[in-house]
């Protein structure tokens, strides 16, 4: 993950207000990303081969509050 590439897209995309939790301006972009899981029922419980959005996070370099973006809006691939 270019976490260097991913911070300049959010900037570039206008997302740098400070955080939602203490207003801190500073934030790291996490090395990785995870995927949020798409279910419509739990009646089999958790699916994890299904459909889900895979996503990066930034956490505030103050609290530690963390905040997830779906990769598929940066036009980023996942090799
Ligand atoms: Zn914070």
């Amino acid at each position: 993950m270019d976490t260097k590439r991913v911070g300049l897209l959010l900037r570039q995309k206008g997302a740098t207000k400070p955080c939602h939790r203490c207003d801190h301006m500073n934030f790291s972009v996490l090395d990785g990303f995870t995927k949020f899981i798409l279910q419509q029922n739990f009646r089999d419980g958790v699916e994890v081969d299904g459909a889900s959005v895979p996503v990066v996070h930034v956490a505030c370099d103050n609290c530690g509050a963390i905040t997830a973006h779906a990769i598929g809006a940066f036009g980023l691939k996942l090799d």
